[in-house]
């Protein structure tokens, strides 16, 4: 077997045992990004040399405890090649936000998930494709163009962490963080066939993660199997001092609850997700993979979570207000993109007409807009009290069950082009990913099956920091199908 094709527990062992090295791991994973590169696009920047040496120095710390005989305690991570979408600081590694605005910015510091990454000893391959300052659905957004699916090299991963998504769908990498503001790591998930976890809003830190929506932001794992998810967000999780935002309760460990049994767990099925703009094909995928649950002990019954409907209005209200007020910063005078002018205003114009782009631009000027005076009351503050009332429809809804189980997606993934003629469509994709966001809790992606041979992702919403039974049954669906292990053809 291809090593660029070993799941990140799987290169563990074997590293472990000495059968491989670390180096021969990231150098199969780096000829494997040469050879599919020109087609997937999944990369901004590659860093070979970087890799190579974290490599060399993992496999110094594994020979090191086979020689004491204590692999057994060496992080689960040592050695593994990841991907870091290009939203995530790495100190040296330049990290654009697929931007003009950020081309060439050069982060004097790590995130925090890239400390504890680095800590662990996994090798940072490179910085994946988003679209611009993660707002988007595919990648087109992307100042660099987009990444392809390697499923349908014709149609679009997903996004915004689509590059991070064509990355492990295309073995150009074993593991890779995204992240998700309104579905930025689910919805890539689902159309590339992986697994991906929104954790509870503070669950992991924002220290470093480039700003976009903060009420909203939080960085997640990818993977392309539910053990290896769990594995890096164990790494990922848990309190830090730099995000004031930050949960401090211990993390609660995932492993010893993958054991299949799921016996008992209540699952809702809301009927909202079902139903009008839902691909039949995509709810027959998701209803199917619902019914296999059940099979396996899960109590299935319909729910109703009737402000779902309002949930896309309150989301681009909240983030479009945030995001103006993130992205002020960027005017040209403290780091990023500068234009050249002769007057102080033609310098902002000029730099941040220059430096954003279009979906930017448009985000801004809504942002602002509903956050001028006069409009305030009626724009952000009444979609602050609605962000409320669908916290509250959440709350009561997990009175009665345990998880809420349905779609990722509306649609499957869409061919190259169409958001650029179809922006505020868009924006009707997100139906399913933006009110669990909107209420801070935890939502996962799973690959559920395939409709006319394009992945479909069931999603898995669980209780605030109840990160655990979402995994549990991802893990047991797991057990009893075989969509995880299908590779596409490319
Ligand atoms: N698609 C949503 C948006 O465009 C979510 C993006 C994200 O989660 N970063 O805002």
């Amino acid at each position: 077997m291809e090593l660029y094709r070993l799941t990140a527990h799987e290169a563990r062992d074997l590293l472990r045992k000495g059968e491989i090295t670390a180096v021969e791991l990231t150098e199969a994973v780096l000829r494997r990004i040469e050879a599919v590169e020109p087609q997937v696009r999944a990369y901004i920047t590659v860093s070979p040399d970087t890799a190579l040496a974290q490599a060399a120095a993992a496999d110094q710390r594994l020979s090191a405890a086979r020689r004491s005989g204590e692999v057994d305690t060496l992080p689960p991570l040592l050695g593994i090649p990841i991907a870091v979408k290009d939203v995530i600081s790495t100190r040296g590694l330049r990290t654009t936000c697929g931007s003009r605005m950020l081309e060439r910015y050069i982060p004097p510091y790590d995130a925090t998930v890239v400390r504890r990454l680095r800590a662990q000893g996994a090798v940072i391959v490179g910085k994946t494709n988003t679209d611009e300052f993660a707002m988007g659905w595919s990648t087109e957004n992307s100042a660099f163009g987009p990444s392809r699916n390697p499923w349908d090299i014709t149609r679009v991963p997903g996004g915004s962490s689509g590059g991070s998504a064509a990355a492990l769908a295309a073995d150009e990498a074993l593991i890779a963080l995204g992240s998700d503001t309104g579905g930025s790591v689910r919805q890539p998930a689902a159309f590339c066939n992986l697994v991906g976890l929104r954790p509870t809003y503070g669950r992991v830190s924002r220290y470093g993660l480039v700003a976009f929506a903060s009420s909203l932001d939080q960085i997640g794992p990818m993977a392309k199997d539910v053990l290896d998810c769990a594995l890096l967000y164990e790494v990922i999780a848990g309190h830090d001092p730099h995000d004031s935002t930050s949960i401090a309760q211990p993390v609660e460990p995932v492993l010893p609850a993958l054991n299949g049994d799921i016996r008992g767990v209540r699952i809702g099925v809301p009927r909202e997700y079902f139903g009008e703009g839902i691909h039949a094909g995509v709810a027959e995928v998701v209803r199917r993979a619902i019914a296999q649950l059940e099979s396996l002990g899960a109590h299935v019954e319909e729910i109703t979570l009737p402000l779902t409907r309002h949930s896309i209005p309150v989301y681009y209200l909240i983030a479009t207000a945030e995001a103006s007020a993130n992205l002020a910063r960027y005017d040209g005078v403290r780091y990023g993109h500068s234009a050249t002018a002769t007057t102080i205003w033609e310098h902002f114009t000029r730099t941040r007409g220059e430096g954003f782009g279009p979906e930017v631009k448009r985000r801004i000027i809504l942002g602002t807009y509903a956050l001028s005076a006069g409009y305030y009351e009626a724009y952000y503050l009444r979609a602050q009290k609605v962000r409320t009332l669908i916290r509250r429809e959440f709350e009561q809804a997990f009175e009665r069950v345990d998880i809420i189980a349905g779609p990722v997606a509306p649609v499957l993934p869409w061919p190259i082009g169409w958001v650029m003629e179809n922006p505020v469509q868009a924006y009707l994709t997100d139906l399913l990913t933006v009110s669990q966001a909107i209420a801070g809790i935890p939502a996962l992606s799973v690959p559920a099956g395939f409709h006319e041979g394009l992945p479909v992702g069931l999603q898995l919403v669980g209780r605030p920091l109840d990160e655990v039974t979402l995994f549990r049954v991802a893990y047991a669906l797991e057990q009893v199908t075989e969509w995880h292990r299908q590779r596409p053809t490319q």
